[in-house]
């Protein structure tokens, strides 16, 4: 395990306030860096609003204000968004954020000083709902795909680009040499089509506005998003300023990212580092997007999710737990409301919840809240281990791929094992039948699972994992970021974390069932 592990998420596109897709992908990264730093990494996570868009100046035109007085608003509701999801970044950044300015400014000099800068005229459809020109082969029906209620629109001006057809060779060899530069696998496929057909300079730089960064030598132009957006990484790790910070920090271990942005993250991110002479992250891994009822969420479309009601639905960890449950990350997937509560009914409320809740009120009933220590046990107690063990593995690995569906498979494999353990030795027969010692160690073993249990669901839903081992009498050793305990590989052996005698708390539901709704999705 490296000591230190830097993430971070797309910086995204702004709007009042998020979306649950957006979200998605930030609860996803935030549940890899929560498994980081539990697994004793020195972890920093970056996020962040990227502020400078033609759709801000439109907007606070508008509404006769300004667009920094407006994106301010944006941003803070973006944020407190983020805090109450218990997204632990560690810098929610800002584009508009003075050492982002300076380090935008930096990369542009640096791409100019390597000779990949030049000014020529750029034509083109254009779609403002991603700010980006549009290729024949990516207009359907006149339209963008992805937003298709609005009107591309035509545009010709004299600008600056950047030569990614430069760095065409360096790129295939980048692949070549390491494919997983780009995953998952699927979108990196997509990616290698691009570089196939050949690399196109880009423009980098708008004439005539005020809101954007002032491209260097040359007031009277913008730097146009990627120069400014993609840079965000940089400045999130100290660049250019802090020596120190970057040293550290640099290169990102993964940038996380949604699957319409590959282009971009996977061909000319690596050239603009290529040109500036800054090492390549380690790894894009682009995620798929969350649909419902089989459509894209968009704002345009009117079927956003509002977090706020999947908070009063299900709870800031159980909307956690869904959205990384049943959506798989690599893929993305498809939801409906109805499903949602089937599930966390099935695996939160009954699974996982009553398994707790029955071990520690037996623990209270039969034992007068007192857990023996862990004994060596039976053969099914020995099972219940070799399970555990099997179980874990099979997490980390999954973790580590950002499968974090699977991950959440493999937790609900050993929930439902324990129940099984606890249904075939039926506490309640040993204690009418008096055989107190089997009925201390039954109890202990299915402690211990709960405990296991927690720390493994600990990244998903922070704040249930925490009132679990409270109950069990096996305080969380990790702060609320996830950092600063044990490191994880010590806690999910068995007996790993407390396994003497200790006294468990009150017995209070976790995860309280949840109705479905009359009309339903
Ligand atoms: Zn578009």
């Amino acid at each position: 395990m490296a000591d230190r592990f830097y993430l971070t998420t797309a910086i995204f596109y702004p709007s009042p306030s998020p979306p649950l897709h957006s979200l998605y992908e930030a609860i996803g990264a935030d549940a890899l860096a929560r498994y980081r730093r539990m697994s004793g990494a020195d972890t920093r996570f970056l996020t962040g609003m990227d502020e400078h868009s033609a759709q801000v100046e439109r907007q606070a035109a508008e509404l006769r204000t300004a667009p920094q007085e407006l994106i301010n608003g944006w941003a803070a509701a973006w944020r407190a968004a983020f805090d109450r999801f218990s997204i632990s970044y560690d810098r929610f950044i800002r584009t508009t954020d003075a050492d982002h300015v300076r380090a935008s400014v930096e990369m542009v000099r640096r791409a100019m000083a390597s000779g990949d800068i030049y000014k020529g005229t750029y034509s083109g459809w254009y779609c403002i709902g991603d700010n980006e020109f549009k290729t024949d082969a990516q207009i359907v029906d006149r339209r963008c795909p992805d937003h298709p209620t609005l009107e591309l629109q035509w545009l010709e001006e004299e600008n600056y680009f950047f030569r990614l057809s430069a760095y065409q060779e360096r790129l295939e060899a980048l692949y070549r040499d390491n494919p997983s530069f780009c995953e998952p696998e699927h979108f990196r496929r997509e990616v290698m089509g691009w570089l196939r057909e050949g690399l196109r300079d880009f423009s980098i730089s708008r004439a005539g506005g005020t809101w954007g960064i002032p491209f260097p030598d040359d007031p009277t132009h913008r730097i146009y998003v990627w120069f400014d957006a993609l840079t965000n990484y940089l400045t999130g790790a100290g660049f250019p300023d802090d020596a120190e910070a970057f040293a550290r920090w640099w290169p990102a271990d993964v940038h996380v990212i949604g699957m319409n942005i590959t282009r971009f993250h996977c061909l000319y991110w690596p050239a603009m580092l290529m040109s500036a002479g800054i090492e390549l992250p380690k790894q894009v891994f682009a995620h798929g997007f969350m649909t419902l009822r089989g459509e894209k969420m968009s704002k345009t479309r009117g079927n956003v999710v509002d977090p706020e009601d999947a908070i009063a639905q299900f709870g800031v960890d159980g909307t956690r737990y869904l959205v990384m449950r049943e959506i798989p990350y690599d893929r993305g997937g498809d939801m409906t409301e109805d499903g949602l509560v089937r599930r966390y009914n099935a695996e939160l409320a009954h699974d996982l919840g009553n398994l707790v809740n029955r071990t520690v009120s037996m623990t209270a009933r039969y034992l007068a809240s007192e857990l023996p220590a862990l004994a060596p046990g039976a053969a099914a107690d020995q099972e219940l281990q070799a399970t555990a063990a099997a179980v874990v593995a099979r997490y980390h690995v999954a973790m580590s791929g950002l499968h974090f569906d699977e991950a959440l498979a493999a937790v609900l494999e050993l929930t439902a094992a324990a129940n099984g353990y606890a249904e075939s030795q039926a506490p309640w027969t040993l204690e009418k039948r008096g055989e107190a010692e089997r009925l201390g160690q039954v109890l202990a073993a299915m402690a211990e699972t709960c405990r296991i249990l927690g720390h493994l669901v600990a990244p998903f839903t922070p704040t249930a994992a925490r009132a679990l081992h409270q109950q069990l009498g096996t305080p969380a050793p990790y702060d609320e970021r996830g950092a600063g305990g044990p490191a994880l590989a010590t806690l999910l052996a068995w007996g790993g974390g407390a396994p003497g005698p200790r006294t468990t708390g009150a017995a209070v539901p976790l995860f309280p069932r949840v109705e479905l709704p009359e009309t339903v999705g």
